[in-house]
């Protein structure tokens, strides 16, 4: 078969929903890590249905071409960069929402329907689904496949605890349904879970059966300046402790938070003694049912960051709070603007985030280099922007911050993925056995290895 009757076969699939080398949108052809990759995929397919992806990855396994599932392209590890000469399968043809059970608090969606989409369309239903990583235009394949966390984790978990059940598509071309829309089940391995967060490497994700909360019409923001970080982080485990179950516990480094005023909209209102003496800022979202419990809830959360060393205690509502949320969602895009080399995500138990600091501003001094942060730190999980423009001296030094946080019992990605980024540092800290199990795994999934080649734990280098 020649070059042009293996493309026709692809146009006939998709019903012409495909291009080829020369004819891509610059936009398929990368995500939001911040390491350019130019790459040329043979051919990026718009699949419709089900159906239609397994015939991709057969006509993928017949003619020996490797696949990339891309979702939205907002992952920021690499994950979904194509391979030269590759097939890319994205999925923002497939966003339909095919039913809401209200009773049960159930969704089912397509794998390609974003965030955003989805909440508006569980408007009025009293119900939302509660994972809220930072950035809305992601899909619900994506944050499967990358087991999204976000602001809210601490309060409503990651991707992964609001996911009942899968339909997927093997390499074989073979569609299976895991899982379903109950909340519980004792009955085989839980292929479901083993899916989620496997980086597009085990199967391709078309539709998804999700657990959906009910949405509290009480919600209060509390900004908390502290002057110094060790107290912001070491506060963390008490509000946790207390049962007030805040639904964010952010914090933010008075530098990281100084770039946030300048770039956005966001007036903090700081009174400017105190701000002359906060080193960090954390803050708490309560929601709760009703007026009074707020109130209640607000209070104890004050006395506790207050016993804590907080310097002051501000309560913002509706426009402000929201203003608050939204900027602290684009500390990605200033510290890219502001020129960072990289973003990590390491995660920690919550206890040791304090120690883990210190140990970050150690090595960072040691390696001169300049690591400014924020982070879910009610969940552990620390965001660090790197600067440090040699990159053998800022590789040593990644090394060693993944060291540091993986001794302290954590990991090192928390909910980014390890994509093509990290890979390397992965493989250089995991246990050998850990690895080669899942190495295994991954081949009876794909024996062939062509389903995101190069990256998560592949032995293989390539592009
Ligand atoms: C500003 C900003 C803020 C962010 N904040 C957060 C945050 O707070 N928390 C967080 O967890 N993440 C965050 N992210 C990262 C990103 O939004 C998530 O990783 C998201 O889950 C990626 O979804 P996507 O659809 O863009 O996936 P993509 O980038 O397209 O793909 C991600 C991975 O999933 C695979 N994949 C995608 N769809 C499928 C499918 N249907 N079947 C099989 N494999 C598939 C890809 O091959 C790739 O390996 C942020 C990103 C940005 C740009």
């Amino acid at each position: 078969m020649n070059d042009t009757e293996r493309r026709n076969e692809l146009i006939s699939i998709v019903s012409g929903d495909v291009t080829f080398e020369g004819a891509h949108s610059p936009e398929d052809l990368h995500d939001e890590s911040l390491h350019v990759r130019p790459r040329t995929p043979l051919a990026v397919a718009r699949p419709h249905s089900s159906a239609e992806v397994a015939e991709l990855v057969r006509w993928a396994g017949r003619h020996q071409i490797p696949v990339t599932p891309r979702g939205s392209g907002t992952g920021l590890s690499g994950g979904a960069v194509p391979v030269n000469g590759g097939l890319v399968i994205c999925f923002d043809r497939m966003r339909d929402v095919i039913r809401v059970d209200a009773g049960d608090h159930v969704a089912v969606v397509q794998a390609g329907i974003t965030l955003r989409e989805l909440n508006e369309q569980l408007l009025g239903t009293g119900l939302h689904y509660p994972v809220y990583p930072g950035e809305l235009s992601g899909s619900i394949g994506g944050n499967v496949n990358t087991n999204a966390g976000g602001m809210r984790a601490v309060r409503h978990g990651v991707t992964r605890h609001h996911v009942l059940g899968l339909e997927v598509v093997l390499m074989d071309g073979t569609v299976l349904k895991t899982g379903g829309p109950v909340v519980k089940s004792s009955s085989g391995y839980d292929l479901t879970q083993l899916i989620i967060g496997s980086e597009g490497t085990l199967a391709l994700v078309t539709e998804v059966t999700l657990k959906l909360s009910p949405v509290m019409s009480f919600a209060a923001t509390m900004l908390v300046p502290f002057s110094d970080l060790r107290s912001v982080t070491s506060v963390v485990p008490t509000l946790i402790a207390s049962g007030l179950a805040p639904s964010i516990l952010e914090y933010l480094d008075v530098l990281t938070m100084a770039s946030l005023e300048r770039g956005t909209e966001l007036k903090l209102g700081v009174d400017p003694t105190i701000l002359e003496q906060t080193a960090a800022y954390l803050i708490v979202v309560l929601e709760t049912r009703t007026a009074e419990q707020l109130e209640n809830d607000l209070v104890a959360a004050a006395g506790l960051v207050s016993d804590a060393g907080a310097l002051d205690v501000y309560v913002l509502e509706g426009a402000a709070a929201t203003q608050l949320i939204e900027a602290r969602e684009r500390v990605f895009w200033m510290a890219k603007a502001a020129g960072a080399h990289e973003i990590l995500d390491v995660v920690v138990p919550r206890s040791a985030v304090p120690t883990f600091l210190e140990q970050v501003a150690d090595l960072a001094t040691h390696y001169g280099a300049f690591v400014a942060g924020c982070g879910h730190v009610g969940d552990g999980n620390v965001h660090m922007s790197v600067f440090q423009p040699d990159e053998v001296r800022r590789n040593e030094l990644l090394l060693e911050l993944f060291r540091a946080g993986v001794n302290l019992g954590g990991a090192i990605s928390g909910e980014h993925g390890l994509g093509l980024d990290k890979r390397g540092p992965y493989l250089a800290l995991a246990d050998p056995a850990l690895v080669e199990l899942q190495r295994k795994i991954k081949h009876v999934f794909d024996p062939s290895g062509l389903l995101n080649p190069f990256r998560h734990l592949d032995e293989r280098d390539g592009d």
